[in-house]
């Protein structure tokens, strides 16, 4: 029937969805992928929220409309599966995707581990948004659309990553998005770590005490030469390491519960994630730290099913862990103890693409109490593909990366340079994409993302974006194969232990 109406169209098998007696699916077209609707033509006024072209045959009403932000939302309606949902404290991955079309090779990561991760497909910073042109429900719908493409079921969770106002709140709260990371990094005062004790009397007594809805001598009283047994660990909190804490996190705890009321009163049917993120601090966040951080939080009524202390050791973007695993395992350990025994709640991986000499540690130690969250590599990955199938195009994007990486480094965590990167004049097409399994290449690559996709030439045209985008949905199925093997290797170590909790 479908084939008769619109010989055009080549229906995606994966994506095709029957329920009751209507039929959706994707399809792809000589102008791209394209939403095809068949109802019966009693029912055609169910398709009145749906835009695109529709025509009768029969006694059947078919639908072929663009993927656009109406036609998401009309769809989520119909099929409960593509809305996102709270994912709770299951084992979780962060896939973001700045891109947008990186999904299915997350799904077929997914399937292939096996286990019982459940995914963020949706997932994006208001840095990365800021920096790519995107809008919330550009970000969302993007992965609805991969989620819905590759037949993914099994639900997913939509991130609003790295939040720092209620303005933020709003953007994503609007787009659908259910998991909201709170980061309040511009409340902690770092100073506070080398700070002499005479220095913090006065920062103590300037925090926000009404807002905390506290007292100094409370606070004494509560944590002051205290043992705290930690599931075994006990942490020692005196005199000087409470005002330490108190003074470099005590507007964060402040800024975090007064963010976590307003999402109290504006999400609709009161459920969703929530994730406390300090991890893009100078310093790591000590265990009477994270302590500090648990129980005032929850002594103002927060609660939350994730927090990203900052960890000891480096997590820069894009490559592996920097630094003792033996030492991070160790600090880790007390992290996770924590954890435990004031949530419970997961630990949140942040940059946490490539840190495959950690993930061992940090299932084990949390139990699979823990969440994994990748932001750029998948964009890593679309270059991968692309040094492999228009290495022209690659080399253009290299060269402008190379020129924009000291200025886009700065709001980052690497140390890669630009002095030890490989010149990519003298290498064959065939060994290009060679240069993202290099330290300094890959970084440069990882930071740049934002001018290589807004980047315009004279005329005002996107120079790079358009291209790339065509490159990806023309060979697709490598991109799908680069991201696949890609995210397997992250996964391996997290599906694991969901397994066997599940046997247990
Ligand atoms: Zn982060």
């Amino acid at each position: 029937m479908l084939a008769n109406t619109h010989p055009e169209l080549q229906v995606i098998d994966a994506s095709r969805v029957r329920a009751a007696d209507r039929d959706w699916s994707l399809a792809r077209t000589p102008v791209g992928p394209r939403l095809v609707a068949r109802v019966p033509a009693a029912d055609a006024a169910s398709l009145g929220g749906f835009e695109g072209e529709a025509g009768t045959s029969g006694s059947t009403t078919t639908l072929v409309g663009p993927l656009s932000a109406r036609n998401a939302a009309a769809l989520r309606r119909q099929i409960l599966w593509l809305a996102p949902r709270p994912l709770g404290l299951a084992t979780s991955a962060g896939f973001g995707d700045r891109l947008g079309l990186a999904t299915p090779g997350h799904v077929a990561a997914l399937r292939q581990v096996g286990g019982s991760i459940a995914p963020v497909f949706a997932q994006q910073s208001i840095r990365e948004m800021a920096r790519t042109g995107r809008t919330p429900q550009q970000v969302l719908d993007a992965a609805m659309w991969g989620v819905l493409a590759a037949g993914w079921r099994e639900g997913f969770g939509a991130d609003a990553d790295h939040l720092k106002t209620p303005a933020d709140i709003d953007a994503c709260l609007q787009a659908g998005f259910t998991w909201f990371t709170i980061d309040p990094s511009e409340h902690v005062e770092a100073a506070a770590d080398g700070a002499a004790p005479d220095t913090l009397a006065p920062a103590l007594r300037a925090l926000p005490w009404s807002h905390l809805e506290d007292t100094e001598a409370a606070l004494r009283t509560r944590y002051v030469d205290r043992d705290f047994d930690v599931d075994g660990h006990v942490i020692r909190v005196d005199e000087a390491a409470i005002v330490r804490a108190a003074v470099k996190y005590g507007r964060a705890v402040a800024h975090v519960a007064q963010m976590y009321r307003y999402l109290r009163a504006h999400v609709v049917d009161g459920a969703f994630d929530f994730e406390v993120s300090v991890d893009e601090t100078e310093s790591p966040t000590s265990h009477a730290e994270h302590l500090y951080v648990a129980r005032e939080l929850r002594r103002l009524g927060v609660r939350w099913t994730s927090l990203a202390p900052r960890y000891v050791g480096r997590f820069e973007k894009g490559v592996d862990y920097i630094g003792e695993v033996a030492d991070f395992d160790r600090d880790l350990a007390v992290h996770a103890a924590i954890a435990r025994t004031h949530g419970p709640y997961k630990l949140s991986l942040h940059s946490g693409s490539d840190k495959f000499a950690i993930y061992p540690s940090a299932v084990a130690r949390t139990g699979g109490l823990v969440h994994l969250k990748t932001a750029g590599t998948s964009y890593l990955e679309a270059l991968r593909t692309l040094a492999q199938v228009e290495p022209g195009l690659f080399r253009r994007i290299y060269a402008f990366s190379l020129g924009k990486y000291e200025a886009d480094r700065a709001s980052y965590h690497v140390s890669g340079r630009l002095d030890r990167v490989p010149a990519a004049e003298t290498m064959d097409d065939g060994a290009l994409a060679g240069l993202l399994d290099d330290f300094d290449a890959r970084q440069v690559l990882h930071v740049t993302y934002g001018s290589v996709l807004t980047a315009r030439d004279a005329d005002n045209r996107p120079l790079f974006v358009d291209a790339l985008m065509a490159a990806l949905r023309e060979h697709a199925a490598a991109y799908t194969t680069c991201v696949e093997r890609h995210f397997v290797r992250h996964l391996v170590p997290f599906a694991r232990p969901a397994v066997e909790r599940g046997r247990a």
